[in-house]
């Protein structure tokens, strides 16, 4: 039999193999036409009713999700819940239902039909992929007026191991599906930033999305193979089951003192729920914490809450080092309760510390919290965004009156190392200049390479081009760590490409010292560089063939055949 093969945009890595199960979408029985028996105070009333049993579910899904993931996460449903009070939603299809013509579904379905088209439209992958949370909602608000609380992933067969497949996935659906039992995900709809995606990633199932070409032909296939990272499925024997551990051995997953030539290999987090995967993957420390996750609430978490949220993370991670790096609000991440103005740029415009800087007391507040937090362990504050040394100058000032403000409170503080984010290409260039200012640069190559290579990390159109492999990237990257190198001070990368385990050996060639990645790809990474073993003189090849490239392909293939050649058997 011939394989097919089908692409989509991976987005949670690891291959897996098996049966594929169809999730398929809520079909909503025919609702009446008009009302024949029911009066508008009926209607109402059912309406009224379906909304109270909704907020029961989701909240009783907010309290599951927390329990088990953290609150970060347990967020969407929050969110889910707003909008059964959001006047635009409810409250407009009470308006069309008091005009008696219509049912309770219809009005809802006409409703909610409008926001998901308008949001559809948006050009911003961010509101494109809010429509989903509208139609989890719409569907949930459906079920609970035909009285009919099945969920469709309760369907998901009591035995076996499955790979789904489903035209949209709501976090909803994500949540009741046993994950244990899921191989990966095929989702037809949606993007990097999707629930479901990040879903996913938490829960490390390999998952692609956007696989629209040839879906339907994808839906007949019995058994598949997928790999979530290189974004390709393909026709599978059946009888082939294949869990996404990577072919990875238990060793793989302990650290090997001495083996990987100093190179230390940290987590990304984005809140203390993310601790578990952090352990399981034996993270050396934790080398990129998002704080801005706090932010994206309804509300603004207070100092208190903050140093508990840092606390827990710091605590877990002692003795090894935790980095936690101040908001990084603006561009595709949003904080409603902010109440920014929309920007025409918004990746070049108030972003990160440019907007710290100008909300000094949300700054200060942070950084308080981060001041009595690092009295828990070793702990790390990181400034993201920074172009030019006022930033740089500004922000330790206000890091500096934020520790007197602590102690005048009465409360402790701890030490804190103090570095910064690499991801402006102009903090690159000057790297000999801000390394005389602090204590460690991260480079950040998902920003580096954007800012670098103008080319918006968002934009599935252009992934071609978004390049990390690029070799004027990667030359920038040797540039800053010779430069912090000579000052004396450590350099680690904490973009996507630092858990790249092609790239790896070309960090640590070019002496980065710490690799900061998503818990799942520390493993492949560990095993990589603990099978080379590199004299001085051929990390020095490695370093000048990768940097005569002219061009991506080049430098992958350059990578590619030293990691054959060196690769102890
Ligand atoms: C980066 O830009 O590489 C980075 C780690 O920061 P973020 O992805 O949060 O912008
Ligand atoms: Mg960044």
């Amino acid at each position: 039999m011939e394989d097919k093969m089908w692409r989509g945009l991976g987005v949670s890595a690891g291959r897996a193999a098996g049966p594929t199960w169809y999730l398929e979408e809520y079909q909503v029985d025919a609702a009446p036409e008009t009302f024949r028996d029911s009066t508008v105070e009926e209607e109402m009333a059912r309406l009224h009713q379906a909304v109270t049993r909704t907020e029961q579910i989701l909240t009783s899904l907010e309290e599951q999700v927390k329990a088990e993931q953290g609150e970060e996460l347990a967020r969407i449903f929050v969110a889910h819940k707003l909008l059964l009070t959001d006047p635009s939603f409810i409250g407009e299809a009470q308006t069309r239902l008091q005009r008696g013509e219509l049912s309770a579904e219809q009005a809802l379905q006409e409703v909610a039909g409008e926001a998901v088209q308008m949001l559809r439209s948006l050009e911003d992958p961010y509101f494109q992929e809010r429509a989903v949370d509208v139609q989890d909602v719409l569907v949930q608000l459906l079920k609970n007026l035909q009285n009919d609380p099945e969920e469709r992933a309760d369907l998901f067969p009591n035995t076996g191991n499955y790979v789904v497949l489903a035209d949209e996935l709501t976090p909803a659906q994500t949540i009741a599906l046993p994950k244990e039992r899921v191989l990966g995900f095929i989702v037809r709809q949606g993007g990097k930033t999707s629930h479901a995606a990040i879903l996913a990633r938490t829960y490390g199932i390999p998952a692609l999305v956007g696989v629209v070409k040839g879906w339907e032909d994808l839906l007949v296939q019995k058994w598949v193979e997928l790999d979530g990272e290189e974004g390709w499925i393909r026709s599978a024997a059946e009888g082939h089951i294949r869990f996404a551990d990577n072919g990875l051995k238990e060793e793989d997953l302990a650290p090997q003192s001495g083996s990987l030539q100093g190179m230390i290999l940290a987590a990304n987090i984005g809140s203390p729920g993310d601790l578990p995967l952090v352990q399981k993957f034996k993270a050396e420390g934790i080398g990129l914490y998002r704080t801005e996750f706090l932010f994206m609430g309804e509300k603004l978490p207070s100092e208190e809450e903050q140093v508990e949220a840092y606390r827990q993370v710091v605590a877990a991670c002692a003795p090894q080092l935790t980095v936690i790096r101040t908001l990084d609000i603006g561009g595709d991440k949003r904080a409603p309760a902010l109440q920014l103005p929309q920007e025409k740029n918004p990746f070049l415009g108030v972003r990160a510390l440019r907007l710290t800087l100008r909300r000094p007391e949300l700054f200060r507040q942070q950084l308080r919290a981060i001041w009595r937090a690092a009295a828990s362990g070793p702990t790390a504050v990181m400034f993201p965004m920074i172009a030019t040394i006022e930033e740089l100058d500004q922000a330790k000032e206000n890091l500096r009156v934020a520790r007197e403000e602590v102690l005048q409170a009465g409360h402790p503080v701890g030490e804190l190392q103090i570095g910064m984010m690499i991801e402006i290409p102009s903090a690159a260039w000057l790297a000999d200049k801000f390394a005389a200012k602090v204590d460690f640069f991260s480079i950040g190559t998902n920003d580096l390479t954007q800012y670098m290579l103008a080319v918006d990390r968002e934009n599935t159109e252009l992934a071609e081009l978004y390049q990390p492999y690029h070799p004027a990237v990667l030359g920038m990257i040797a540039r800053v760590s010779q430069a912090a190198l000579q000052r004396g001070i450590w350099t680690g990368v904490c973009g996507e490409a630092g858990g790249d385990a092609l790239l790896a050996p070309f960090f640590s060639a070019v002496g980065i010292q710490e690799l900061s990645m998503a818990p799942g790809s520390i493993a492949k990474v560990r095993s990589t560089l603990a099978k080379l073993e590199l004299s001085p003189e051929e990390r020095e090849t490695l370093v000048e063939s990768v940097l005569a490239c002219a061009g991506t392909a080049e430098v992958i293939e350059v990578l590619q055949s030293f990691l054959t050649l060196y690769t102890l058997s």
